[in-house]
């Protein structure tokens, strides 16, 4: 068997260059590859000595976001064992819920995550580890162990996307996927060299992670903002310090990050990535005033992660190019490492221009959900993932985004799924009907809000949902009609609702602003 272990980037680092940095938190350089590659094998040696875990065995990682995220993440794959890093702004019962799914034996938890997960814990957890806590501190002593062999075929990550069913699915990234993800983003979006910087703005259990792997293996250094969270302020601050930096970060990232590029040098920012949700041209081309050539746009999914197509620098700053502004409103072509088809519902080609589902297949798609087999034959069906996203390809290969057909919801960056929140709020007796949908928002990207029929005080819906889901898929307004628009099997046609909606809109009495996540 050939080794496939991702964790060996980090041992051949540290032998190649044991005094480049790798880890900074804040403007602090925290550890070198040589440190970094001793902590992870460390670690690696105490989960399978001390927790007795065996190759295979699931390791959850709940944190914000943490310079130990990375020392985990590769003492998970030195010791053979898969990560599950799960979103820290779930609710503990969500969190329960992955866990228990999963069957992870141990988990890597924040200080404050530890405290709420209590009675959510599931039976099969044997072990709950404070990060940066005296059991963790404890772990780092053990002397490090030779890293466990992985096929290209084995289970690195774990990689929970709410579904539409409002159950949370793990698409299985393996490392040979992870691998081909990361070779394509170094070839296709941005080469990195020993020493250049990505800046953890985004969720590192989510799109910020997915990076570290293409950064390890070329050298660089991952930094983690010390407030563990985006701040658009401090990301500026930050690469003061840190020459030839890039980052992921959403749409409404972006829109953050230019309102204050102004007050700050940018002479050491490389690259930003954007991705993960729909940018509007106007926007994108406000970030090309700003930031010039140095934007690059990915378009993947948890399923495909990072790797089905990509607009370039060089395509997004061509401004001379007829085309420009059509390039510019489309996430550009696919990554070598897969093909991608917009198919009609019996998934035959579409031509040119017309709008079908996006399917996508190849090294980087995963091999399916963690048990869930339903689920991953009718996502994969006929060889071929099927997105759930709408879009339209032209004649030269770019691929522009119409809808998302499952109706996500994304506020902030984080997805939310409609299905999820409506069944929350059909717990309450007097509400008859519900549906949630997403109203575009400048700040947010899109805020959530709830249609009801039925008599149900909103202070009452509220506590409902702080109940029982996290607070940033809270409904921000809830709006009290007698019928909601259907179609004649009954089903609900949210198209119409945003219609209606976006013409409540132009009357200004009528709405109330709106509040962002909390
Ligand atoms: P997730 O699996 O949570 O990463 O969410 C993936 C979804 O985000 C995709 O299926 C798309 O609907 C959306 N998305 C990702 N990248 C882009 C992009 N560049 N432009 C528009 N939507 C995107």
């Amino acid at each position: 068997m050939i080794d496939r272990n991702l964790a060996l980037a980090l041992v051949q680092a540290a032998m190649a260059a044991p005094e480049l940095p790798a880890l900074g938190h804040g403007a602090r350089m925290v550890a070198t590859y040589a440190q970094l590659a001793r902590r992870a094998g460390s670690l690696a040696a105490a989960l399978r000595q001390r927790l007795r875990l065996v190759p295979g065995d699931r390791v959850a990682i709940a944190a914000r976001n943490t310079p130990e995220f990375i020392e985990i993440l590769y003492g998970i794959w030195h010791a053979g064992l898969a990560a599950v890093p799960v979103n820290a702004k779930l609710h503990a019962a969500e969190l329960g819920y992955i866990l228990d799914h999963c069957g992870a034996r141990a988990a890597f938890v924040g200080r404050d995550i530890a405290a709420a997960l209590g009675a959510h814990a599931p039976a099969g957890l044997e072990r709950a580890i404070v990060i940066g806590g005296d059991e963790y501190a404890a772990l780092m002593t053990a002397d490090p162990a030779p890293i466990i062999a992985r096929a290209r075929d084995d289970l690195a990550w774990l990689f929970y996307t709410s579904g539409t069913t409002g159950r949370p699915k793990g698409a299985q990234l393996t490392h040979g996927v992870l691998d081909v993800m990361s070779r394509a983003y170094l070839a296709e979006v941005d080469p990195v060299a020993p020493g250049d910087g990505l800046l953890h703005g985004a969720p590192m259990s989510h799109g910020s992670g997915l990076y570290i792997m293409a950064h390890v293996a070329n050298r660089g250094v991952n930094i983690v903002p010390e407030s563990g969270g985006f701040d658009a302020p401090e990301i500026f601050a930050l690469l003061r310090g840190w020459p030839r930096s890039s980052l992921f970060a959403a749409p409404t990232m972006v829109n953050r990050l230019i309102e204050c590029a102004a007050d700050f040098p940018l002479d050491h920012l490389r690259t930003i990535v954007w991705g993960g949700a729909p940018m509007y041209v106007e926007d994108a081309r406000r970030a090309l005033d700003r930031f010039g050539a140095r934007l690059a746009q990915i378009y993947g999914q948890g399923e495909s992660p990072m790797t089905i197509t990509r607009l370039t620098r060089a395509e997004i700053a061509d401004r001379e190019h007829p085309r420009w502004i059509d390039r510019l409103a489309s996430a550009g072509r696919a990554f070598g490492a897969v093909d991608v088809m917009v198919a009609d519902a019996d998934d035959r080609a579409l031509p040119a221009d017309a709008a079908g589902e996006i399917l996508c297949r190849g090294g980087a798609v995963m091999p399916g959900y963690w048990r869930d087999p339903q689920a991953s034959a009718a996502t994969l069906r006929g060889g071929w993932l099927h997105t759930g996203d709408i879009g339209a390809l032209d004649a030269e290969g770019y691929l522009t985004l119409k809808d998302r057909s499952k109706d996500v919801i994304i506020s902030g960056g984080s997805n939310i799924y409609p299905r999820e929140v409506e069944e929350v709020l059909l717990r309450h007796q007097a509400v008859r009907e519900v549906s949630v949908i997403g109203r575009p928002d400048r700040q947010w990207g899109e805020v959530v809000v709830a249609y009801v029929v039925g008599e149900a005080p909103a202070s009452e819906l509220d506590a409902l949902c702080l109940d029982a889901i996290a607070r940033f898929k809270r409904p921000k307004e809830y709006l009290f009609v007698d019928a909601l628009p259907k179609n004649n099997y009954g089903k609900v046609l949210k198209t119409q609702l945003r219609a209606r909606d976006a013409s409540r809109a132009q009357t200004p009495q009528s709405m109330p602003p709106a509040r962002g996540p909390t």
